[in-house]
C-alpha cells in the first residue's frame, strides 16, 4: 500500500494509491465521524496525524477499502487528475540523518573514516519540500550537493527498543535527498560546530513521492539508489552496503530520545556526492519508492 498527500483543486488530501489512480482517504475518513473521531481535533489531516492517531493504519485501509468495494462506492472517492504531490510527511517532530553509513562514501568522501558507531545529526523540518519542488541555491551558499538516501518513517512511540523489535515500529519508506551546503559544513566541522545549518536551509529535504508502506517493501536491505543530474547517473548503490542496519540505527537512536509517528531517519547516502549548479535537474530513486524531480533555482 502506498499513500501520497496531494493537492487537488486548492484543498490537501491524503490519497491511497488504487492503480494509477488515489483515493481520496480524507473524504472517507470524515463521511465518518464515529470512526474518525480525530478528524475533529485535525479537519485537515496530514500522514503524520494519520500515523499518529491509528494503531494500526494498514488494518485501517484494508477495512475502508473492502467496505466501500463491497458498497459498490469506491470510484465516488478517486481523484481526478491533475494531482499535485506534496512531501508525504509535513513538519514531524524530527528528522534525523545517519553520517557515513556507507563504506565507500566513509573512505572516499571524507577523510573522516569509518564510524564504529552511528553518527547522528539533525535536519529542520522546514527544509522539507515536495518531490518536484524547487531547491534554492541561496546566494551565499559555497557548494550545494545532492545526497540520496532512504527515509525510515516512524509508525508508533519509540523509545528503549531493541533491534529485535525496532522493525515493528517502521510505517513505511520515502525517498530522500539530503541537500547540503558542502562548504559551511566543512567550516563548521572545521570550527568543532554541530553542522546543523548547512543541512537545514529552506528547500534542502526533497522528500516522496509517496509514502510506501511496509506491506509493499518487505526487505528495505536489498533496494537499488540512484541519482541522476541532469540525465547522467552520479550515486548508484544498494542498502544491503549500510555499515549500520536499519533495526541497529532505530535502537541506538531510541536508546537516547523518543522517536514519533512521522518522524524521519535518513539513512545515510553512498559514495558519489558531488556539487550541483543553478539550472541543474537532480533525480532521485530508490526501488520500489520512486523518484524526486528537483531543479536548482536562485531566487
Ligand atoms: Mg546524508
Amino acid at each position: 500500500m502506498r499513500l501520497c498527500y496531494a493537492r487537488h483543486a486548492g484543498r490537501t488530501f491524503i490519497g491511497l494509491a488504487q492503480g494509477a489512480r488515489w483515493l481520496n482517504l480524507t473524504e472517507i475518513m470524515r463521511a465518518d465521524t464515529t470512526r474518525f473521531g480525530w478528524l475533529k481535533v485535525h479537519p485537515e489531516p496530514t500522514i503524520v496525524d494519520l500515523l499518529a492517531y491509528e494503531s494500526d493504519p494498514r488494518g485501517m485501509l484494508v477495512q475502508v477499502v473492502s467496505s466501500l468495494r463491497a458498497a459498490g462506492r469506491l470510484d465516488d472517492y478517486l481523484v481526478a487528475e491533475p494531482v499535485e504531490l506534496l512531501a508525504p510527511i509535513t513538519r514531524p517532530s524530527k528528522i534525523l540523518a545517519v553520517g557515513r553509513n556507507y563504506l565507500l562514501h566513509a573512505i572516499q568522501d571524507s577523510t573522516l573514516g569509518v564510524p564504529d558507531e552511528p553518527i547522528i545529526f539533525a535536519k529542520a523540518p522546514s527544509a522539507i519540500i515536495g518531490p518536484d519542488a524547487n531547491v534554492i541555491y541561496h546566494d551565499y551558499v559555497g557548494r550545494l550537493d545532492y545526497e540520496i538516501e532512504l527515509a525510515v518513517i516512524i509508525g508508533k512511540r519509540t523509545w528503549r527498543i531493541p533491534e529485535s523489535q525496532a522493525m515493528d515500529h517502521i510505517a513505511g519508506y520515502t525517498v530522500l535527498n539530503d541537500i547540503t551546503d558542502r562548504a559551511m559544513q566543512i567550516q563548521d566541522i572545521d570550527k568543532h560546530n554541530p553542522w546543523l545549518r548547512s543541512k537545514s536551509l529552506d528547500t534542502f529535504c526533497p522528500l516522496g513521492p509517496y509514502l510506501v508502506l511496509t506491506d509493499e517493501i518487505l526487505d528495505p536491505h536489498c533496494l537499488d539508489l540512484t541519482l541522476k543530474v541532469n540525465g547522467e547517473v552520479r550515486q548508484h548503490s544498494n542498502t544491503s552496503k549500510m555499515i549500520f542496519n536499519i533495526p541497529h540505527i532505530i535502537a541506538f537512536i531510541s536508546k537516547h530520545m523518543t522517536l514519533e509517528p512521522g518522524d524521519i531517519i535518513a539513512t545515510g547516502t553512498p559514495e558519489g556526492i558531488g556539487p550541483v549548479q543553478v539550472g541543474d535537474v537532480m533525480e532521485g530513486s530508490v526501488s520500489g519508492l520512486g523518484t524526486l524531480t528537483n531543479q536548482i533555482v536562485r531566487v
